[in-house]
């Protein structure tokens, strides 16, 4: 299985003995990696992984020790200080690290801290982007994250903070207030007081919400719910962690782009979702 995928011509980076490499391993379909994630794959004598990567993704990396480092939602974070410091002591041992995380490393991944722990004791490291969750897990739900017609800016937020709490620092008004799409990160737990700060500040009850679980793995689900209903929807299908959840008109573009379904025989439901009165193609 390995050997069939075979990296296309390129002088690859090559994984130094004493190297910290810092990969995103996007957000769970292992054909969502990098060929540089690939790359690192194929050289690292240690892979350290989170919960969030699929096992699936290790198989490419037979002959590494692989080391599970995951820890869920907002847990103290001493053990992220452990996990560091475990990089550093490998690299000084002369492995090949790769260290790899869910979606993109640096999207609210702790992937910053750990790469700075790595050069504050002169870890020479690499980072190695993913595709984020937040990113491409909605466009496995038929989401454009962006689309001309519905949004010029998107928001990116985590629900809850390093101690697991509701982000006490985010001015969730002035994020109501300002933005066209809001996509939360880590915000199941705390989704009763997210949507009711987001109502507050004005937003309408109707507003479209989908929350996208275990998004581009087997096991995704979707649930298209209102601002107003998506506490008791969320409750009432079930919905587990983790999940990307969606605000904005973004999702309707869903009715017509939900080419998972389609594939599975679906038809659109609607081919005007914005109800523009115009044809979608016009300029
Ligand atoms: N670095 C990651 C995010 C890490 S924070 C990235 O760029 O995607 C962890 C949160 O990411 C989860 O709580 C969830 O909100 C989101 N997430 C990651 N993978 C996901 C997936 N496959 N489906 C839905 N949400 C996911």
């Amino acid at each position: 299985m390995t050997d069939s995928l075979t990296l296309p011509q390129k002088n690859w980076p090559v994984l130094e003995p004493g190297w910290v490499w810092l990969c995103g391993a996007g957000p769970g379909d292992p054909g969502l990696l990098t060929l540089h994630a690939l790359n690192a794959l194929r050289q690292a004598d240690v892979v350290i992984y989170d919960a969030l990567v699929q096992e699936a993704i290790l198989d490419w990396a037979p002959n590494a020790k692989h080391i599970y480092a995951g820890k869920r939602g907002g847990k103290p974070s001493a053990k992220q200080r452990d996990i560091s410091l475990h990089l550093v002591e490998l690299a000084r041992k002369g492995k090949r690290v790769l260290r790899l995380k869910g979606g993109d490393p640096f999207v609210f991944g702790r992937g910053g801290e750990e790469a700075q722990t790595l050069v504050q004791h002169g870890v020479p490291i690499r980072i190695i982007p993913g595709i984020s969750a937040g990113i491409g897990g909605l466009a496995y739900a038929g989401i454009p994250v962006t689309h001309r017609d519905v949004n010029q800016s998107v928001t990116f937020v985590t629900g809850h903070d390093q101690t697991g709490n509701a982000t006490s620092s985010l001015d969730w008004k002035a994020i109501a207030q300002g933005s066209q799409v809001i996509v939360i990160y880590m915000g199941m737990k705390h989704i009763q007081r997210i949507s009711s700060e987001l109502l507050n500040a004005g937003r309408p009850t109707s507003e479209p919400v989908a929350i996208v679980t275990t998004a581009t793995t087997e096991d995704q689900r979707v649930l298209e719910t209102t601002l107003g209903s998506c506490v008791a929807d969320i409750d009432a299908a079930g919905l587990e962690p983790p999940a990307i959840i969606c605000v904005g008109r973004s999702v309707l573009m869903r009715q017509v782009l939900d080419w998972q379904g389609m594939a599975a025989g679906l038809t659109p439901r609607n081919l005007d979702p914005l109800d523009r009165g115009r044809p979608a193609e016009s300029a």
